[in-house]
């Protein structure tokens, strides 16, 4: 048979060949389509059975937006039907690339690099609540699979993304999941922010996101109608209809009084005394994001937005940074500042300026209307407009809500009395 027709996954002679051996360097397999090409040529390689994904495997929306760009029928690695739609194997690479941008995002490296007692890389999405992509089965085209979302293991930074960190001065690095992890540029400007020159910190920042922040630009159109929310009520009555009992009627707070403080404390985007709106794409989201408690009544009014307003986007689609290395890197930090804008101020934040507030004046310098980013506490989205005289409350919107529970989901995770050897500690 002639060597180009061979097909790795029938090819047992190969497999046998590397039977037994041990290779420390790098991931078992990687090394092993390392010698295979090198042995067999790269035609081998580039006549691997053509699986891809098809859209019913993929669980992130914007794995399934990518295939859904260009896909045609074929056959799925991770579900084994033939016939399926699939993003296109002759344009693989932007779905490979996005597949490996979400591992990355979501799991730490020791969860899959063997080196570090982590499993195969597709044994990920074995956990069923995985957010990427359905659990491999049958294994049919397993090695295919394997071989397309992990090879080559280390493409040029510019060029493509690498699951695992390699090596540095022959150390073996280990990526951190981005989700949870804060990039070092953003960790050195925090801890600076006390002691240093804040103009210097500014023109830091500014140029951190020089390289992208036009990526973020969105276009909030005027007219549309955002929500806020205040707990309480204005006033509440007693509803005498003529009959026995009645009801209780809440008039919400409107107007000036449910609008920004005129004198507010130290907020996420704003510095104490500077007024600021901050908005929710829904009712839901505005009471959300106020974090009331069983038994609070909340009164919820719109804002219509009086002008187009260029915001940046800090919820942007990873799949539009995930192209390579130095792309990654910058989605990192966007998603760094969506997470630190999400979480409310508390008094540990004790230090003099939050660099959430520092990324407002660079934003205002560099002529945004304000910034969008993700609820943490509800499917929406929330807005913080610089300037609260380019939104008005509107009626017609407004409405008492009654929070009649609250549903935490806290599992119980590994924890210890005091560390021991091995437990590093992280920089956080
Ligand atoms: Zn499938």
């Amino acid at each position: 048979m002639p060597i180009q027709t061979l097909h790795w996954r029938n090819n047992n002679n190969l497999k046998s060949i590397f039977a037994g051996k041990t290779f420390n360097a790098m991931p078992k397999i990687t090394k092993f389509f390392e010698l295979k090409a090198a042995i067999m040529g790269q035609d081998l390689l580039e006549n691997d059975a053509a699986v891809s994904i098809c859209i019913d495997c993929a669980r992130h929306d914007s794995l399934k937006r990518t295939i859904q760009a260009d896909c045609i029928p074929g056959t799925c690695g991770v579900c084994c039907r033939d016939d399926v739609t699939v993003r296109n194997p002759d344009n693989v690479e932007p779905m490979v690339m996005l597949c490996r941008a979400l591992i990355r995002f979501y799991w730490e490296e020791f969860e899959y690099n063997s080196h570090f007692g982590g499993d195969n890389l597709l044994c990920l999405f074995n956990d069923e609540q995985n957010p990427v992509l359905n659990p491999v089965f049958p294994h049919t085209y397993w090695d295919e699979l394997d071989h397309l979302l992990g090879d080559p293991p280390y493409p040029d930074w510019d060029k493509g993304i690498s699951i695992y960190a390699g090596f540095l001065d022959g150390h073996r690095m280990m990526n951190r999941a981005i989700a949870g992890s804060q990039p070092p540029e953003i960790s050195d400007l925090r801890k600076r922010l006390d002691s240093s020159n804040f103009a210097a910190l500014l023109a830091e920042l500014d140029a951190l996101f020089d390289p992208f922040v036009d990526e973020l630009d969105v276009i909030i159109p005027k007219d549309e109608i955002w929500f806020r929310a205040r707990k309480g009520v204005s006033a509440e009555f007693h509803r005498y209809d003529g009959s026995f009992g009645g009801e209780i009627v809440r008039q919400p707070h409107i107007g000036n009084d449910i609008g920004p403080s005129p004198i507010p404390g130290n907020g996420r985007l704003n510095r104490e005394g500077f007024p600021v709106l901050y908005l929710g794409t829904t009712a839901y989201t505005a009471l959300a994001e106020i974090r009331p408690h069983p038994g609070h009544y909340v009164s919820v009014g719109g804002f219509r937005i009086l002008e187009d307003l260029k915001v940046a986007d800090f919820g942007a689609d990873i799949s539009r940074f995930a192209q390579n290395e130095v792309r990654l890197e910058m989605y990192g930090i966007v998603h760094a500042f969506d997470r630190m804008m999400s979480t409310p101020v508390t008094p540990d934040d004790t230090v003099r300026y939050l660099i959430t507030q520092l990324l407002a004046e660079v934003l205002k310098a560099r002529g945004y209307d304000g910034v969008q980013f993700r609820s943490s506490v509800s499917d929406g989205k929330n807005l913080c407009i610089f300037e609260p005289s380019k939104a008005r409350f509107e009626n017609g919107h407004s409405a008492v809500n009654y929070v009649k529970s609250l549903v935490y989901e806290a599992p119980e995770v590994p924890s210890i009395s005091v560390p021991i050897a091995g437990d590093y500690k992280l920089d956080r």
